[in-house]
């Protein structure tokens, strides 16, 4: 079982991130990753194995900034590994994206934007979300509008979190 954490406030989000997975991490984890819009965009950084991989990774050039979100991951698709851990962004990084459970028509929609040209960098099924939101970004006047044409398409049993390094404050 995946846990998701996210913040969105007036304080560093990073040590409350941080904190968050660790108290999710007795629900069992193979890797986790965390995504914080530091004011020049949304940064994202991901480690194989245990929370402390995470944080030394973290130990130089920790992204500073007052929303973020956070994962542990049990992959269902997809080895574990530094790439196929959470978050996942869109091309652009416009969008970074956590997410608990299967989405089971993952296939017929990884098809589908790879031949709008959309390209993928991890085996995992999550993915797919972060760049079909990316999609209709650019139809939807916001995040929200775009996540609810996303996930009208999606089959399975998940949750999700996502921001946008534009929309500061929304989660
Ligand atoms: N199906 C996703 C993956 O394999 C999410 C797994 C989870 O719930 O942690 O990456």
């Amino acid at each position: 079982m995946c846990g998701i954490v996210g913040y969105v406030g007036h304080r560093d989000c990073l040590p409350i991130l941080i904190e968050g997975i660790k108290r999710l991490e007795y629900r069992g984890y193979d890797s986790a990753g965390v995504a914080v819009e530091d004011g020049t965009g949304l940064k994202v950084v991901k480690a194989a194995g245990k929370i402390r991989s995470l944080e030394a990774k973290l130990q130089t050039g920790a992204p500073v900034g007052t929303f973020g979100i956070a994962h542990t991951r049990w992959a269902t698709h997809g080895e574990p590994n530094d790439l196929n851990a959470h978050p996942h962004t869109d091309e652009k990084c416009t969008v970074a994206l956590v997410h608990n459970g299967i989405i089971e028509n993952y296939k017929e929609l990884k098809a589908e934007l790879e031949a709008l040209g959309y390209r993928f960098e991890s085996e995992t099924d999550t993915e797919v979300v972060a760049h079909l939101v990316a999609r209709y970004l650019v139809e939807e006047p916001d995040l929200l509008g775009a996540v609810q044409r996303a996930v009208g398409r999606l089959t399975g049993a998940y949750s999700l979190g996502v921001i946008s390094r534009h929309e500061p404050g929304r989660l």
